[in-house]
């Protein structure tokens, strides 16, 4: 796929957003008149510096309010049309791209508005330029891609075609088939947007809540499919406006955009026999968390290990030539860190202790990674010890790792190869067990303008999903939660976008420097029955209000026993449909972190509506603003 952006997408100056196009590996760039104006080059700085970072320039936007116009105003269009040329031609691009018309004073009719592009047609031929035409959402008289192919086809001039916008044509639900029947030849180019679905105003919506192919819940992928059915193999262009994006890190909006492109040219490629999209291999399917690592110091990593005892997790194995400890309590595996040199250190350093890796067991960890690599991920390695594994790793949330491992080659034995066995003493058998079976849920908070991002690289990279964003409430603001899962519920990430810091999530972010995995779930196929063995081992689960229990025995109608039971334990409760969930939680850890354990029964959520009470309690065991953890 050639891929482009214009540069409205991006925040910055001119100079700003075309190094990061070039960056992130594009092909092209839409030069945006304002982002030109506001530049104190001339078009021919423009162009040479586009030029020097290997960029084409795809084409020059927009010209307004062209067609169709009276006759009293048609002479000026053709002026100020010539205008535009002259750029065009200093810049190095041969496309101008050409709205519908919204002017009051324009004049619909299809066969006046053809004849106006035949004419600019001739006028664009003579200096070797092209003009594209596409159908705004909002145009005046032209508002559907098949009624500007309808002005293109009659303007029948080789220097006359259609531009296509997913976000125009898919917000108006216009039928994607009628792109199939175009000739290849008359799509001058395609540009592709994302939204949300949000019933408001098109211009408004468009203006301001566009997003990055696959981000949104726009079916762009089938109108692609469209797009390439005809054969098309030009320049698909993203056409972004987005409030958020325009007030983001340049680079990192720019890197998600080739992302997206480069993810839906995977999903194309694989349906039609298009030139479009490079070979890679399929999503890949998680088979569940392989462990989770914790970067700390012998100091704090006294505290953590007697958690992780309390919860029943025993040591199992200490890592050959680093100081790596690993715990492990059915098929979880919980690894503490503490080796003074390495990336784990340097990690440690910057955010203090931190759940900073997780592996992944996939069915092949080199196509993977190889996937992984293909969609931009960045490739993470350090040197290991002779006769060790190099677990192929790429940087996650908040610089964090994902290790990818798999079953089928050695570094599904990583444990052993890597680890050697302790001998339990005085433990027989699971006799410390308190019934946890596997790792639940992750649940990482980022930085609310970081959610897409991350939601991009885990459902292109994994064979994943995403439900619907539901907004949770802390008591000090709103906290946005994604959930990414696959459907065997094999790898669960609950996503937590913080916009304020006064919440639990921008707490967590302001104090870890960034962001990572604040809450680690696991499950118990018998809640009760690991309440009382935590107990036992001394656990001390967070404390929850008596009100909530008041509250959800009437919401539900439980029998007053179970209430108590719940009320005992210090469990939350939550249902959906014929579902059930239980939720227990441990309290505060470093500067926010905790572990949660949960049973479901054929339950699917994450039990959001009890995540106002766990807040609440989690904060009471906060320290106050300003207090060293030392002091209290
Ligand atoms: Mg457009
Ligand atoms: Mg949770």
């Amino acid at each position: 796929m050639k891929t482009s952006i214009a540069t409205v997408t991006l925040s910055g100056e001119l100079p700003e957003k075309l190094e990061a196009i070039a960056r992130a590996g594009f092909d092209g760039v839409e030069i945006f008149e304002n982002d030109f104006l506001a530049f104190d080059g001339s078009p021919a700085d423009v162009g040479r510096m586009a030029r020097d970072l290997g960029l084409t320039i795809t084409l020059f936007q927009p010209f307004r309010d062209f067609e169709g116009m009276p006759d009293a105003l048609r002479g000026r269009t053709f002026d100020r049309a010539e205008r535009k040329f002259d750029i065009m031609q200093e810049l190095g691009t041969d496309m101008v791209l050409v709205c519908s018309n919204v002017s009051q004073a324009a004049l619909g009719g299809i066969d006046r508005a053809a004849a106006d592009f035949r004419e600019l047609g001739e006028r664009a031929a003579r200096r070797g330029l092209k003009v594209g035409y596409e159908a705004l959402a909002w145009g005046r008289f032209v508002n559907d891609h098949r009624d500007a192919w309808e002005i293109v086809r009659r303007a029948d001039h080789e220097n006359v075609g259609l531009i296509l916008d997913s976000f125009h044509s898919l917000s108006r639900k216009i039928d994607i088939n009628s792109i199939r029947s175009i000739p290849k030849e008359k799509i001058f180019i395609v540009q592709l947007a994302d939204a949300p679905l949000i019933d408001m105003d098109l211009l408004y919506w468009s203006r301001h809540f566009r997003n990055m192919p696959g981000e949104g819940d726009l079916p762009v992928t089938a109108f692609t499919e469209a797009v390439a059915s005809t054969g098309y193999d030009g320049f698909f262009s993203l056409e972004i406006f987005n409030d958020q994006f325009r007030g983001g890190s340049t680079r990192e909006i720019a890197a998600d955009g080739h992302r997206s492109l480069i993810y839906l040219a995977d999903q194309i490629r694989r349906k039609v026999d298009t030139p479009v999209g490079i070979d890679m291999p399929d999503r890949a399917a998680v088979r569940g968390v392989g462990f989770v690592e914790f970067a700390t110091d012998a100091e704090e990593a006294v505290e953590l290990v007697a958690l992780l005892e309390a919860l029943g997790f025993r040591k199992a194995a200490v890592h050959r030539s680093k100081k790596v400890t690993l715990f492990q309590q059915g098929a979880i595996r919980i690894l503490v860190n503490v080796d003074p040199a390495g990336f784990a250190n340097a990690a440690y350093a910057v955010h203090g202790t931190f759940a900073y890796a997780m592996a992944l067991v996939v069915d092949d960890a080199a196509e993977a990674y190889a996937r992984a690599l293909a969609l931009d991920a960045e490739a993470f390695a350090q040197p290991v010890a002779a006769g060790e594994l190099q677990l192929p790793a790429i940087r996650g949330v908040g610089g964090g790792l994902i290790y990818l491992i798999d079953e089928k080659s050695p570094l599904g034995r990583f444990s052993e190869i890597d680890f050697e066995p302790v001998a339990e003493e005085g433990k027989a058998g699971d006799a410390g067990d308190a019934g946890l079976l596997q790792v639940d849920h992750i649940a990482q908070t980022v930085a609310y303008d970081e959610m897409l991002t991350w939601l991009l690289f885990y459902t292109s990279i994994f064979d994943t999903r995403k439900t619907p964003m539901v907004d949770i409430i802390d008591p000090a603001g709103v906290v946005r939660s994604q959930v990414i899962e696959n459907e065997a519920g094999t790898l669960r990430i609950t996503m937590n976008g913080a916009e304020n810091r006064r919440t639990l999530a921008g707490h967590f972010i302001a104090e870890k420097f960034g962001s990572g995995i604040q809450h680690l779930a696991f499950s118990t196929s018998d809640i009760f029955a690991t309440a009382e063995a935590l107990r036992a081992r001394g656990f001390k689960a967070l404390p929850i209000s008596p009100n909530y229990y008041d509250d959800v025995e009437a919401r539900f109608g439980l029998e007053p026993a179970l209430t108590e039971r719940l009320k005992a334990e210090n469990i939350l409760y939550d249902r959906d449909g014929e579902g059930e969930y239980f939720q227990l939680y441990s309290g505060t850890y470093g500067e926010g972190f905790f572990f949660e354990v949960v049973e479901r029964r054929s339950y699917r959520g994450y039990g959001a509506p009890n995540a106002i009470f766990r807040i609440a309690a989690l904060k009471k065991q906060m320290r106050p603003e300003g207090i060293p953890r030392d002091a209290g």
